[in-house]
Order: structure tokens, then C-alpha cells, then sequence
């Protein structure tokens, strides 16, 4: 479980976060939706130890005590490496021997087929000399990166933002398969990222709107961008 406890976040004199308080449960799914801006990343860099804060952070296992903990963290555009798929999943553990059947175990939980067709498989050298892969399936290294630490949390940034609609869903459905694992925290700035999320939390100008399930928080959340998007430009530059 985490619980985020009245933390606020001022860069300079500008108020990022502004009181915000969430928990999320063991074994759950949680949207945290808002529009550019709003202070989602900075909410999931303090998680991550990150950034600095007001206010507090705190982490149980399901059993109530404290445990090291393993979070897992998928950016909008991560960096990937010129080394091998191999290499790049298991990033985290740089410099020590390469456990090559976790990494095969993480392409799979990540849905990295594209991986049976190339002639080296996870020996592949990807990045500036290698192959390219497509927005797609730099997300599903990524995530496989995250798998390899054996993460209780994984927190998605914005992953599938800068992606098509087709490729956003593909990369959806392998996240909703993950949810059976760990618990997932899913940002986004668009409704179709966390329809399937059990739960959503609705922030805006720092702090949460509203939260609940997401049948209840989309449609306001759809009314809203609908007002933001018939404004003048006068009125949004006031927004
Ligand atoms: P979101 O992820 O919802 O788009 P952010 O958390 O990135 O929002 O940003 C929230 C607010 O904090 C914005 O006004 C942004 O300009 C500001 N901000 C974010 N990161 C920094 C930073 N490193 N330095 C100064 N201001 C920042
Ligand atoms: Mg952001």
C-alpha cells in the first residue's frame, strides 16, 4: 500500500501540489488522470524518492510492515541503451551477470513477441546502431525493464501518451495482464488510458478534483476537457 499524506510540492514560488492526500491498495489498478500541468508527475517523482516534499510518504506490505520496496517506473520516453535487448531489460542490475531466463520471463509478461523475429532474439543490439523499434515496442522494453526488479509497484507516466491508438491498446491490455502481479499506477492526460483502472483519482491545478470509480470520474472528466476545448483562447491562457 502507499499513502500519500497532505503533500505539497513548490517549485520556486509556483505550487505544483497542493495538499494532495491518496492511498493506493495492494493489488489494484489506479488511474491518476488530469490535463498537462496539473502536477501528476510531480506526484509520482516523490513516490519514486525523486523529489523533495512537504507532507508524507509512506509504504506497507499487505502484512503491515515495513519492507524494502520495489517500485518499477515506466516514462513516457524511456531511455534505451545501444547494447542488446538483454541488456537493456535488465538495466537496473548494470555490471552483474545477466540472469537471461528472467530476462526472457519479463519479455514475455511485457508481450515482447516482436523478439522471437529477430535473428538474435535478446542477444538484438537496439538503440543508435541497431535495430529501431517502433514507439510500441520501446514501451514493452521498458516495461520488461520494470518487470526485472521484481517490482510490488509499477507507475506508468504518461507510457502510452505519445503513442497511436492501436499501439496504446496493445500496450493497455499487456498492462491490465499485470494487474494480476502487482499494483499498477496508470497517469494520463487522456480518458482512454484508465477506463479499465479500478480506480481514479481526477487532479487538476494540484490537487484532486475528484476520485472514485471510473464510470463516475469520466464522464466529469469528459465534460471538463469539453469546456476546456469550446474556450476561448483568451480563457485558456487564464487556465
Ligand atoms: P503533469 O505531469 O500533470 O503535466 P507536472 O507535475 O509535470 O504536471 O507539473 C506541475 C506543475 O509544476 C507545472 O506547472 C509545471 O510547469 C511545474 N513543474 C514541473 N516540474 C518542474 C520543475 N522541475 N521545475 C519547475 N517547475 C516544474
Ligand atoms: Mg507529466
Amino acid at each position: 500500500m502507499i499513502e500519500v499524506s497532505h503533500l505539497t510540492k513548490k517549485y520556486g514560488g509556483h505550487l505544483a501540489v497542493d495538499d494532495v492526500s491518496f492511498t493506493v491498495e495492494d493489488g489494484q489498478i489506479y488511474g491518476l488522470l488530469g490535463p498537462n500541468g496539473a502536477g501528476k508527475s510531480t506526484l509520482i517523482r516523490a513516490i519514486l524518492g525523486q523529489r523533495e516534499y512537504e507532507g508524507k510518504i509512506t509504504f506497507h506490505e499487505a502484512s503491515g510492515k515495513e519492507a524494502k520496496l520495489r517500485i518499477g517506473y515506466v516514462p513516457q520516453s524511456p531511455f534505451l541503451l545501444n547494447a542488446s535487448i538483454a541488456e537493456n531489460v535488465a538495466f537496473s542490475h548494470w555490471g552483474t551477470t545477466l540472469d537471461r531466463e528472467r530476462v526472457r520471463q519479463c519479455c514475455r509478461m511485457a508481450a515482447m513477441d516482436f523478439v522471437d523475429e529477430l535473428e538474435q532474439n535478446i542477444d538484438t543490439v537496439i538503440g543508435e546502431r541497431g535495430v529501431r523499434l517502433s514507439g510500441g515496442q520501446v514501451q514493452r522494453v521498458a516495461i520488461a525493464r520494470a518487470l526485472y526488479n521484481d517490482p510490488q509497484f509499477i507507475l506508468f507516466d504518461e507510457a502510452t501518451s505519445a503513442l497511436d491508438g492501436a499501439a496504446e491498446q496493445a500496450i493497455q491490455h499487456t498492462i491490465n495482464s499485470l494487474r494480476e502481479h502487482m499494483t499498477l499506477v496508470v497517469v494520463a492526460h487522456r480518458l482512454s488510458t484508465v477506463e479499465a483502472c479500478d480506480y481514479v483519482y481526477w487532479v487538476d491545478k494540484g490537487m484532486v478534483r475528484m476520485e472514485g470509480n471510473p464510470k463516475q470520474v469520466l464522464p466529469a472528466y469528459a465534460d471538463f476537457l469539453a469546456v476546456q476545448n469550446t474556450a476561448t483562447p483568451q480563457e485558456k491562457s487564464e487556465n
